[in-house]
Formats: C-alpha cells, sequence, structure tokens
C-alpha cells in the first residue's frame, strides 16, 4: 500500500473511532436522532482537530499529496466539519426536544462554546473563501485565522468536556482520544507557528546575490548556513523564504518556486515577481542579508514521472520558474528527454531567462525548442502572438500528443484555458500537471 493511501486510511479511522466506540459502547442514548447528532459531533471535533495536521507542513504527509492538495484537502474539511457540527446542534435538539439549545439565551456555558465554535468556523471559512473579493489583506487574514484555529479548538474541547460526568462524554476511551489528539494538535500548532520559525532563524540562509532579470522581476541567491549543504529538493518544487533585512523592510514569509538547478548543492535561487506590497520591496535585497528557508514542497515535478521523455511545457510570465528549475536540471544531468516550451509573455522584454534558454537549446541538454507568445509585441515581432489555444499548441506539437506528459503554470485564466484545451485536443487528464501561485484561489 502506498503512504498517500496509508494516511487517508488512518485519516478516516482516527477520525471514526470515536462515533464508533460511541455507537457500541456508549450509554444508550434517548433516541436514534441523539445518537446521531453526538457522532456527528465527535467527528466534526476530530475533523477540526486534524486541520492543524493538516496545515502545520508536515513532510511526511504533504509528500505524497503535494502543498496545493492537502491545503485544498484542509479546506474542504472546514466545510465539512461545519456541516457536520452544524447538523449536530440541529439533531441533538432534535433527539432530545430541547429546542432551546438552539434558540433559548439561558444556557450552560457549555453550550455557548459549542455556538461560539460553530459561529468562529463559519467566519473562518467566510473570511478565506472572499479574502481577495473582501480585500482583506493577505498578511491580516493569516494572523486571524491563526488566531481562530486556537480558539476554535479550546471552545470544541470544553464544549465536549464540560460536559463529562453528565452523561454526555461519559467514555473513558473517547476521553482519552480526544484529549490526546487535542493535545498533539496543541503542540503541533505551537511548533508550527513558534518553535520552527524561531529555529530557521537561528540557522539562517545569506543572501550572495540579487539579479535583475527583467523589469520587476529578481533572482535572489541565498548559500545554507556555514557547514550546511541546500537540502535536496526536486526540479519544480518551492520553499518558504522569510527575508530578515533590517532598514524598515517587512518581514513576512512567502513562498516562491525554487528556480535553480538541484544540481547545484552550495546554493539556492528564487526568481520572484512585484506581484504586490511585499514583493514590491524585493529589489531592495542586498548581499549580506539574512533569510530563514523552509521547504522543499510540491510535486510539480518532472524527476516524479521519470517514464515520460517527452514533455510539453507551458509557462505565463513568473509561473516560468519551477519550469526552468526543471530545464536546468536536465541540462546539469545532460538529459536527452525532449522539451517543447510555450512561453507566453505580453511584451518581448518582460521575458525572463530568454537569453539562458535560447543557450539551452543549441546546446541539446534537454532537446528544448521554445516557442515565445506575445500578446502585445512591438512592431516587427516575428514569433506567435494572442493567447496559446488549441490550433498553435497542435501546430507546434505536430498533432502528436499522445506519448506526451504536459506541465502548466501560469495565471488562473491561462491556466484553465490550457487545461480545457488539453482535454479538448483528447490528452489524458493525468498527464496534464499544473502549478498554481495561489493556495486561496
Ligand atoms: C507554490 C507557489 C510558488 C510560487 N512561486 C513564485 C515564484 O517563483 N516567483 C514569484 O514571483 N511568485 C511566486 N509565487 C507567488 C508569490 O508567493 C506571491 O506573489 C507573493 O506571496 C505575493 O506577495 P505580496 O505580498 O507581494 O502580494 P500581495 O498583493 O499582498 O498578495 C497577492 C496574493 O499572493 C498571495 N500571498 C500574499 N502573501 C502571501 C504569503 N505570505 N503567503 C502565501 N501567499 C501569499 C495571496 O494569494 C495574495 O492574494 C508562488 C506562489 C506559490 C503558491
Amino acid at each position: 500500500m502506498t503512504r498517500g493511501k496509508s494516511i487517508i486510511i488512518l485519516f478516516a479511522g482516527l477520525v471514526l473511532l470515536a462515533p464508533v466506540l460511541e455507537t457500541f459502547q456508549g450509554v444508550e442514548h434517548e433516541t436514534f436522532l441523539s445518537q446521531l447528532g453526538k457522532n456527528f459531533g465527535l467527528a466534526g471535533f476530530m475533523l477540526l482537530v486534524f486541520q492543524v495536521f493538516l496545515a502545520a507542513r508536515i513532510k511526511w504527509i504533504e509528500r505524497p499529496f503535494g502543498f496545493d492538495i492537502l491545503i485544498r484537502f484542509h479546506r474542504h474539511m472546514a466545510f465539512l466539519a461545519l456541516g457536520l457540527l452544524a447538523a449536530h446542534a440541529l439533531l441533538m435538539a432534535a433527539g432530545t426536544g430541547k429546542w432551546e439549545f438552539i434558540f433559548g439565551l439561558d444556557l450552560p456555558f457549555s453550550i455557548w462554546l459549542g455556538k461560539a465554535a460553530l459561529f468562529l468556523v463559519a467566519a473562518n471559512i467566510l473570511a478565506t473563501s472572499f479574502q481577495t473579493r473582501l480585500k482583506i489583506k493577505f498578511e491580516r487574514w493569516r494572523a486571524g485565522h491563526d488566531i481562530l484555529a486556537p480558539a476554535i479548538l479550546a471552545a470544541v474541547f470544553f464544549h465536549a468536556f464540560l460536559g463529562v460526568g453528565e452523561d454526555v462524554l461519559e467514555l473513558a476511551a473517547i476521553q482519552a482520544h480526544l484529549a490526546l489528539f487535542t493535545t498533539a494538535a496543541a503542540s503541533l500548532y505551537v511548533w508550527h507557528l513558534f518553535l520552527r520559525p524561531w529555529l530557521l532563524k537561528r540557522h539562517p540562509f545569506t543572501v550572495i546575490d540579487v539579479n535583475s532579470e527583467a523589469p520587476e522581476v529578481w533572482t535572489v541567491t541565498l548559500a545554507p548556513p556555514e557547514g550546511k549543504q541546500v537540502k535536496d529538493y526536486l526540479p519544480g518544487q518551492f520553499h518558504f523564504i522569510r527575508f530578515f533585512r533590517g532598514r524598515g523592510l517587512p518581514v513576512e514569509e512567502h513562498h516562491w518556486t525554487i528556480s535553480s538547478s538541484p544540481a547545484r548543492k552550495d546554493s539556492i535561487s528564487s526568481t520572484i515577481k512585484n506581484l504586490g506590497d511585499f514583493t514590491s520591496t524585493i529589489g531592495e535585497t542586498k548581499a549580506g542579508d539574512l533569510a530563514s528557508v523552509h521547504g522543499p514542497f510540491g510535486r510539480f515535478s518532472h524527476v516524479l514521472h521519470p517514464q515520460e521523455k517527452d514533455l510539453v511545457f507551458f509557462a505565463g510570465g513568473i509561473g516560468i520558474t519551477p519550469l526552468m528549475s526543471m530545464i536546468r536540471y536536465m541540462r546539469d544531468v545532460q538529459d536527452t528527454s525532449s522539451i517543447l516550451l510555450f512561453y507566453a509573455n505580453r511584451k518581448e522584454n518582460l521575458i525572463v531567462f530568454k537569453d539562458e534558454l535560447a543557450r539551452i537549446e543549441e546546446e541539446g541538454y534537454p532537446r528544448l525548442r521554445t516557442v515565445h507568445v506575445l500578446n502585445n509585441p512591438d512592431e516587427g515581432w516575428q514569433g506567435e502572438t494572442g493567447l496559446i489555444d488549441e490550433k498553435m499548441i497542435e501546430k507546434h506539437c505536430n498533432g502528436n500528443l499522445e506519448e506526451k506528459g504536459f506541465y502548466v503554470c501560469g495565471p488562473p485564466p491561462m491556466l484553465q484555458s490550457i487545461v480545457s484545451s488539453l482535454l479538448d485536443l483528447g490528452v489524458d487528464d493525468k498527464k496534464i500537471r499544473i502549478e498554481l501561485f495561489s493556495f486561496l484561489d
């Protein structure tokens, strides 16, 4: 059995353990509805506890699925937990006839805690789903998310445990199960938010070069702490970087693809575009500045599909970075795979890595062919123009799509349009791999 399947089975087993124990060992409930309501509550509780495990960047959980899939799963589980907790409240009220628990005001403290948990989960989901539309700054959203998580866990925990001894949470095995995993989640939370960042800051990387690649795009190269090598990573993976630059510049953690080749062990680079308030300060980074680096993460890498030797890459703007890491790695290990790269930009002067791509194309490792596509070219541009569509893909692939593997990284509208073009052309969706530069979209 693969590690991914084992993790899924373990996850489902641990979420369902308390409801199963409650059904077969717990005190008999007055009605089927209240029994069901209690089981929904227990499963919702465990789902919330595991939200911390899903978001805490635990590598052995992330590796089989990829960070983006894990974060998407985390979001789906938040909706499921909300549904289970809401159903729990309604079923308990319906099963016991105590509708005042829903509508009344003169209620035991534990019931208020349950209501608070439900409200906070709903608020957290709404803020996450509408972060962009509500114009909540990412950092503010993240700070709120980080504060709400322990508040929600504390509220559900005490909602459940204040009932101990009052025929509510009577089974010692269930108490132990809930208490053990809540404690583990709380410890993990402290590790993820405080201890690990502190440890990473104590062993910082040093910026050794900042190179301007194109207007508003810089490659920042970092050397590992003295005596250490760069950790192994796959070409196409990303890491989290937090710069400590002083000079009043902001300290925030952001994820960027590792654009360098894993064949280099003495340094690691990210190529960063000014896309907002933090990245507008990247050009002010200087050699000698410090940074903590956490990674690598992600599964967007040709190395994970070694049987595929005929690849088509689609990059939109700064979406070139993971594909460039793969191409550079193939160059360094003299891989003779065939790569057709569609690289879309607005104008010629915005093309990042143009000269290096041309050099790699000449040298022949990998067998690269780059098709630059500009959607707003200056006069005299001889190459492709407009948007990448089915016709353009067919033309450059010579109609032969079956044996190829496809990698797409770019802005969401480009990504959607290319994936739907590929599907329309009959490409198997398992052969299309995508990388999104935002986990909230
Ligand atoms: C897997 C992955 C790989 C990436 N690789 C690259 C790359 O190689 N080069 C590059 O230029 N950009 C890359 N990005 C995008 C980069 O993370 C954002 O451009 C950057 O975080 C924007 O920060 P900002 O404060 O300047 O912009 P803002 O305008 O504040 O944010 C724009 C959007 O970026 C995202 N974002 C902002 N801050 C954070 C944060 N601290 N953590 C997570 N997301 C945040 C949010 O979705 C936000 O809505 C990558 C993103 C992901 C998810």
